[in-house]
């Protein structure tokens, strides 16, 4: 092996590398390049294969020359062979056959360019060897664009999940296991709202620098999107040793960062999955890891979850109701039913209904949708089927106010359907097609809905508001609304949790609770309705602490449409006797009913 250097050495010299027999060929190939290239240059030749896989071993190489020398057998072997050595090398094949062909073979077995000795100057052949590398670095830089991550630099979800699916693989040969972990920064949304994007890029950028910086050459990080991280360990072989790296993991996340002068901690939640064969699809491996990191969350965050066969067996049954649901949209399984709405200001009189949807399975009968209202939102079923109650309700209450004029009806509406564009025009058809007037429709919206996009919400809540439809806060108290952020929202009524409702008339805090938001409501001039009223007890607190209007079991449950002419007919609460099956009814805790809902799973009624 030849070594010729040219120029002093203050940058990293370039390093030609000179494959063939020949060693007269390579001194002529050096002396031409010495004399054009300015910069600090290397030239070393190999004359075997084996040799040229060393020095690029030991020393690398900017740009290969390959003399392939006299035509017999197969001649592009040894570009094939290097190309595999060296991928991301430029290589230029220099050969005697001046065919157009032999060129263009040579190129798409990988050669960067072709020369042809006889025709060989220094010129060309210095300007052939800088081309060749800024093509190559090109290429390169281009390969590592599609697979990397632009803000942190890490491989990305398509380089993950390549090298997943090799690990796999190998899998198949070893005894080893593969554990995938799911990483998401808990709130890290509220980090980016308060400080900013750039602020939260920040934050990702150090994270991912920390993170990184645990690992071994063999171990894979990559950014999934947002805030989610995902690892790949190969060669974990115990429990043990994958607590150790997942409390190092979080840990490090939660050293103080340094923002402007300022700390701040941020806290991750991590699921783990384990593959101890092959049969598992990558995909489903990482769906495992994803839904421990769910479950973590679900627990408050800041911990780890390991995805085990009971996670799998829920993640199973989550995935069919997802099925179902699908299919209960397209055969119309879902029905509405409706809870009386009383008023207790003065005489307590029927006021309005509140349209709950209920899906009447074929084989389970009634089923709440506490069960499935998660599903639908994250499967984005909720808009059809948010829809589907809204223009019932709509259609119905047109009817029951010719009997009773005064009647008004609630929707609920989640985050998912605030957050759908069509929403307005979704309404405004619903409202034309049955003639009613805007004002008639209260949409309840949840603190947490509102919460969860602040600045959509308030736009699209003024947009609601500005078609004429009335506004209420549900589960009003189980969120964290300040009252100044309360004052800013188009809303007409306050609806009260029922855990405030349940001990009404037992516990006195809650008492001074209902008194304090039926207060606030009124100076704001809201109303304020109570849900979940079961007990004689709760209804004489509540009509005692102001709060103008209730629902709950002690007045009906929830009914179907065709239940609903018999509520119609009284002026006031409770209609007569044969209507409802209110009487003197010795525990406070049993519940009056009327009609409907045998099958449903109620929430803590009893
Ligand atoms: P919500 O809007 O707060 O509805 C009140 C819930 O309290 C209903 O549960 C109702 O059946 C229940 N309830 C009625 N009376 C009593 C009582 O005396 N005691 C107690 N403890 N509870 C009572 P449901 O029907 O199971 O609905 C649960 C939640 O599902 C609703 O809470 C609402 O957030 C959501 N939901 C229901 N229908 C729809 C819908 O059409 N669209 C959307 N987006 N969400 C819906
Ligand atoms: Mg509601
Ligand atoms: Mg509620």
């Amino acid at each position: 092996m030849v070594e010729e250097q040219n120029g002093t050495a203050s940058v990293a010299p370039a390093r030609v590398l000179v494959v063939g027999e020949d060693p007269g060929a390579a001194s002529v190939l050096a002396d031409m390049l010495r004399g054009l290239w300015s910069e600090s240059l290397v030239v070393t030749h190999a004359e075997h294969l084996g040799h040229a896989d060393r020095e690029l071993l030991d020393h690398g190489a900017t740009c290969v020359l390959l003399d392939l020398g006299p035509p017999e057998g197969d001649r592009l072997a040894p570009l094939r062979h290097l190309r595999a050595t060296a991928r991301d090398v430029p290589i230029i094949v220099l050969s005697d056959d001046a065919s157009e062909e032999f060129g263009l073979r040579a190129l798409n077995a990988g050669a960067q360019d072709y020369l042809i000795k006889t025709k060989l100057d220094p010129a060309l052949l210095s300007r052939t060897i800088r081309y060749a590398i800024e093509r190559k670095r090109s290429e390169v830089e281009l390969a590592h664009q599609a697979l990397h991550d632009p803000l942190t630099g890490l491989p990305n979800r398509v380089l993950f999940l390549d090298r997943l699916t090799v690990a796999l693989h190998r899998l198949r040969r070893t005894s080893a296991a593969l554990t995938v972990m799911f990483l998401d920064v808990d709130t890290f949304k509220a980090t980016n709202d308060s400080l900013g994007h750039a602020a939260g890029d920040r934050v990702l950028i150090g994270l991912a620098d920390r993170l990184q910086a645990l690992l071994r050459p063999m171990d894979t990080m990559a950014r999934f999107g947002g805030d989610e991280f995902i690892f790949l360990f190969e060669d974990l072989e115990s429990e043990r040793e994958v607590v150790l790296i997942v409390e190092r993991l979080s840990r490090t996340a939660s050293l103080p960062i340094t923002l402007d002068g300022k700390e701040l901690s941020i806290t991750v939640s991590i699921g783990i999955a384990t593959a101890l064969d092959s049969a598992i699809a990558p995909d489903d491996l990482i769906r495992d890891a994803d839904s421990a990191m769910y479950r973590a969350k679900q627990q408050g965050g800041a911990r780890f979850e390991l995805f085990d066969d009971a996670s799998r067996r829920r993640a199973m049954e989550r995935l069919e109701l997802e099925r179902a649901l699908r299919q209960a949209v397209e055969r119309s399984e879902l029905r509405v039913h409706y809870q009386p709405r009383v008023s207790l200001d003065g005489e307590m009189r029927l006021v309005g209904f509140e349209a709950l949807v209920r899906w009447e399975h074929p084989l389970r009968g009634l089923i709440s949708p506490d069960e499935f209202i998660a599903v639908a939102q994250d499967t984005g079923l909720i808009v059809p089927i948010g829809q589907y109650v809204l223009e019932a309700a709509v259609s119905k209450i047109e009817a029951w106010r010719r009997v009773r004029p005064d009647l008004t009806i609630a929707v609920n509406i989640s985050s998912r359907e605030l957050e759908d564009p069509g929403l307005v025009s979704t309404l405004g058809r619903a409202l034309d097609a049955s003639g009613a007037d805007p004002s008639v429709l209260c949409l309840e919206l949840t603190e947490a809905t509102i919460e969860h996009n602040r600045e959509l919400a308030t736009t699209t809540l003024d947009a609601l508001r500005a078609t004429g439809v009335r506004l209420a806060i549900d589960d009003f108290g189980t969120g964290y609304s300040s009252l100044s952020n309360l004052k800013q929202l188009p809303v007409d009524t306050l609806k009260l949790h029922e855990s405030f409702i349940a001990r009404l008339g037992s516990e006195p805090s809650d008492a001074a609770i209902v008194g304090a938001v039926v207060e606030l409501g009124h100076a704001m001039g809201l109303n304020v309705v109570a849900e979940g009223v079961e007990t004689d007890l709760q209804l004489a607190a509540l009509r005692n602490l102001g709060c103008d209007g209730a629902q709950g079991c002690l007045f009906s449950r929830p009914v179907p449409e065709h239940e609903v002419y018999a509520l119609l007919g009284s002026p006031s609460w409770p209609p007569p006797a044969g209507h409802h099956a209110r009487s003197a009814n010795p525990d406070p805790r049993t519940v009056r009913i009327i009609g409907g809902e045998p099958n449903l799973r109620r929430k803590r009624v009893t």
